[in-house]
């Protein structure tokens, strides 16, 4: 047979508002006779008197008796005793129920906001890439399929972007370089895509892609931009400073089949930079 046992005990305004918002999940409990007479259970143990603490399943926590006075049921995961304080301790789990609170609702809307930060947080791990913070493929993926949908989705055009020679990077200065070159590529194509009204993401490796939304007249000029500051800028290193140049392809969406073809044909731009000596924009 189960047996629920349930107490109820009346704390001041401030302890029930830290129990209500889960700021504390210990209640401590001065001991009386009551509470012992209540909560400690003797026992004769080879001629010595033990005591066993009862175990409760939950608690009314009140702010005062009076019937219309707020109250929380609150799971109770354990009872202490301590005989150094000589306090009962009650460790507190979920809230089961809540009555007479006016923060009721706020409550729900903390918690739901909690909730939803706490999805946010997870989502912004799930997509972002770990050494550059830029966002990953996958959430590339994602927004792809959002921008092919929206109503300015014919000013939509993808841009992939290929650090040169980055194998050269690893070579010459060692894979450590290598990795602070792609934080620095990323901080920069994020900087400008901004300026591009559009979204970085790393794709795989040494390549990136920017997904952004402009019209062609305003889009070679800013690339230009792009290119070159990532040029003229260095990364420093003890060996030489390091400078580093990218080959860019660029699609639009207006002028391919689907997203799948608009990626193709963005590669294909940086193909042909590449043959045409790297450190250049085309048109895939
Ligand atoms: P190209 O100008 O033709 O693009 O030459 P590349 O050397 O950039 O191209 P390749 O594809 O031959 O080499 C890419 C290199 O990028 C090889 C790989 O070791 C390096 N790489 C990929 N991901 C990372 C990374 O996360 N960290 C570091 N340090 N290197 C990486
Ligand atoms: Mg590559
Ligand atoms: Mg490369």
């Amino acid at each position: 047979m189960l047996i629920f046992h349930m107490y109820k005990i009346s704390v001041n305004k401030e302890l029930f508002k830290d129990i209500q918002f889960k700021k504390t999940h210990l209640l401590e409990k001065e001991t009386s006779k009551y509470w012992k007479k209540e909560l400690l259970e003797p026992k004769i143990e080879n001629d010595k008197i033990k005591y066993s603490i009862k175990q409760i399943d939950k608690l009314i926590i009140t702010n005062g008796l009076h019937q219309d006075n707020p109250q929380l049921t609150i799971e109770c995961e354990k009872v202490d005793y301590s005989f150094k304080k000589d306090i009962f301790e009650f460790h507190l789990g979920k809230i089961l129920e809540q009555k007479n609170t006016d923060l009721e609702e706020n409550y729900k809307d903390a918690l739901i906001e909690e909730l939803l930060r706490e999805k946010a947080e997870l989502e912004d791990t799930m997509y972002r890439d770990h050494l550059t913070n830029v966002y990953n493929r996958r959430k590339m993926e994602n927004d792809l399929n959002l921008f092919i949908n929206q109503n300015n989705s014919n000013l939509l055009c993808a841009i992939f972007v290929d650090a040169d020679r980055f194998k050269g990077i690893n070579d010459n200065f060692g894979h450590d370089a290598g990795d602070r070159a792609l934080v620095y590529l990323g901080q920069k194509l994020q900087k400008h895509a901004k300026l591009l009204n559009g979204e970085v993401y790393r794709y795989g490796g040494e390549e990136f892609i920017i997904l952004c939304f402009l019209h062609k007249g305003e889009l070679i000029s800013k690339l230009n931009d792009l290119r070159t500051d990532i040029k003229l800028q260095r990364i420093h290193h003890k060996i030489r400073d390091i400078s580093i140049t990218v080959s860019m392809g660029v699609a639009f969406y207006s002028e391919a089949k689907n997203k799948d073809e608009m990626i193709k044909k963005a590669d294909n731009g940086v193909y042909k930079a590449k043959n045409n000596g790297r450190d250049r924009i085309e048109f895939g």
